[in-house]
């Protein structure tokens, strides 16, 4: 049964919390479970108290409703009575009181911006908060505040650094080409997405933490392979569109939403796009490994160690969950790859039968669609420059942020010694890709693999436990005494949380150490 209810849930390793970025998570009554939840919104019965009537907030009136049984909660200028859902929240009743009659969209961003609320929600709506005119002191004229939203484009707290990045666009015969100028150093096209779908174009350029928005409507038709260019030394980006027709274009295109805005990536939302499933190939007796086919109008790179979030309609709710993105194989810069041109992305899941999510995905068949995210994380390419050795540790599919980093660390960082990695597993069959990872121990002399099994059989002769301090001071001992070192963790939450304890007892320092986890 899913969500079946135990003292131990959530399992100190399980899913749920990791997948809350290490949240701690209430035990759940029987019954209520998501899937209790999205069958509850199913049922026709009144969650609001309106009788399906969508009112105006006003905050005065939002106010009031603050207690448990008659708690409204704003989110993005949105109110819903969120005590029919109380005791359904993963957070705990207590976390979601701290919202009670109030502004919740921080609280909310902090937590879990990921999770689709609008749908998860939709049945809980009360209505919109009244807009009122606020004056901005800073700005010397009067803007409209939404309940503590200022709309964008305006972003008052942009470190004075960060200057905002200006377009223009030119054209040929056959060619548009639009010129963003973000005047910064380091540019590559990983900080670069475009999606062009039903004459509507976006193009986000992520700058550290913001996103420099364009968004039209495109006057003209045009191709659906857009290039992209970036100059890394300048900033300056370059997307190249290819008109259908070759007629003169008297402007760009009308502007959409966020046109032109500059603004935190928190602020700017998870966009979504449509990906085609091209094939699934089994990895384990649970896991598999998913192409997903981008549309032709999109660019996309997924950069080393981030996330993606993956989004499917489950008995008519919109359910999140993140995945990393890997390579086709661990050897992939040696083998041709079946799917060339940075259009594919490919995913390890493994499939759990009492979960949400997983079990639908699998059932995907070839040809279906899922949508999926830009990417995020806190992981940078940088902390892999100028290392000298790699520690990976990782546990279950808490392997998968470790391949695109095993390979981009052996391929391109020059001062690199060594890359080991210790792979916790329950057993011998549920090890991913052990073959691929003792050949490349076999060809690569500066790599080594270690498995340790939790529930080995008693024919295993390998080390055996879960992470613990004697393993780990083995295992990650500097070669040399001031050897620029970083050790990766990821799996379940306690196994993440466990490692990072004995690191630091092992005085690794907190920039010698990187975790991943969902924000
Ligand atoms: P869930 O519904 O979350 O259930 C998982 C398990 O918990 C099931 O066994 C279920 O029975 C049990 N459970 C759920 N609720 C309860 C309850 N109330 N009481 C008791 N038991 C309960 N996974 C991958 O496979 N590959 C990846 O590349 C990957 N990348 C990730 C990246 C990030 C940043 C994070 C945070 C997680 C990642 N995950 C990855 C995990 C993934 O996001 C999902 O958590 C996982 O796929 C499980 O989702 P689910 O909805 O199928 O299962
Ligand atoms: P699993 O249950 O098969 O366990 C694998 C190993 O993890 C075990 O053999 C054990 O050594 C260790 N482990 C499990 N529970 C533990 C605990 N409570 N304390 C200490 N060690 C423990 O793992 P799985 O089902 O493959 O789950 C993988 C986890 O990794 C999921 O929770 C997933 O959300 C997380 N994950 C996170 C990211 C990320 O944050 N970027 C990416 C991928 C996976």
């Amino acid at each position: 049964m899913l969500n079946v209810p135990s003292q131990a849930f959530p399992a100190p390793g399980s899913q749920q919390r990791a997948a809350s970025g290490g949240r701690n998570k209430v035990p759940l009554k029987q019954g209520r479970s998501l899937m209790d939840w999205i069958r509850l919104t199913k049922s026709g019965k009144d969650l609001t108290g309106l009788k399906g009537r969508l009112i105006e907030v006003t905050e005065e009136e939002l106010k009031k409703h603050n207690k448990k049984d008659d708690c409204w909660v704003c989110i993005r200028g949105l109110v819903y009575n969120v005590s029919p859902y109380m005791e359904y929240h993963p957070g705990g009743e207590d976390e979601l009181m701290r919202a009670a009659g109030s502004d919740g969209t921080d609280l909310f961003d902090q937590v879990h911006r990921w999770v689709n609320y609008e749908s998860m929600l939709k049945e809980c709506l009360v209505g919109r908060m009244a807009v009122k005119p606020v004056v901005v002191a800073k700005e010397n004229h009067e803007k409209k505040l939404l309940n503590g939203i200022l709309f964008k484009s305006q972003v008052p707290d942009l470190p004075a650094k960060e200057i905002s990045p200006s377009y223009d666009w030119f054209q040929t015969e056959s060619l548009v080409t639009i010129v963003i100028y973000t005047k910064q150093k380091d540019m590559d096209s990983e900080s670069v997405i475009v999606d062009y779908q039903d004459g509507c174009f976006r193009a986000e350029i992520v700058i550290k933490d913001y996103s420099y928005l364009l968004h039209t409507e495109l006057s003209h038709e045009i191709q659906e392979d857009i290039t992209v260019r970036v100059a890394e030394k300048t900033g300056k980006v370059e997307i190249v569109l290819k008109k259908k027709d070759n007629v003169s274009w008297k402007y760009l295109g009308h502007p959409l939403e966020n046109h032109n805005s500059f603004t935190t990536q928190r602020e700017t939302g998870l966009y979504y796009r449509k990906c085609q499933l091209i094939s699934k190939v089994d990895v384990t007796h649970d896991t598999k490994l998913y192409c997903l086919m981008l549309p032709p109008g999109t660019h996309l790179q997924v950069p080393i160690g981030q996330h993606v979030y993956l989004k499917q309609t489950i008995t008519g709710t919109e359910i999140v969950k993140p995945y990393t993105p890997i390579l086709e194989t661990l050897h992939s810069n040696l083998k041709e790859s079946h799917h060339p041109n940075n259009k594919y992305i490919y995913v390890m899941i493994k499939t759990y039968h009492t979960g949400l999510f997983t079990p639908h995905f699998d059932c995907l068949q070839i040809g279906d669609c899922v949508f999926l995210s830009n990417p995020e994380g806190t992981f940078k390419k940088s902390q892999l420059q100028e290392l000298e050795e790699l520690f990976l540790l990782a546990a279950g599919t808490g392997f998968t942020p470790m391949i695109k980093i095993l390979n981009y660390a052996l391929t391109n960082i020059t001062n690199l010694r060594k890359v080991k990695l210790m792979f916790f597993n329950k057993t011998e069959r549920d090890i991913l890709w052990r073959n691929q990872l003792e050949q490349l121990a076999d060809k690569e002399r500066r790599f080594e693999v270690e498995f340790v099994l939790s529930e080995p059989t008693c024919e295993w002769t390998g080390k055996q436990g879960r992470i613990s301090l004697p393993l780990l001071s083995e295992f990650v001992k500097r070669s040399l005494e001031d050897s620029r070192v970083l050790i990766c963790i990821c799996g379940p939450a306690s196994f993440t949380e466990q490692g990072i304890r004995l690191l630091k007892d092992l005085n690794f320092s907190q920039e010698e150490v990187h975790s991943f986890t969902a924000e």
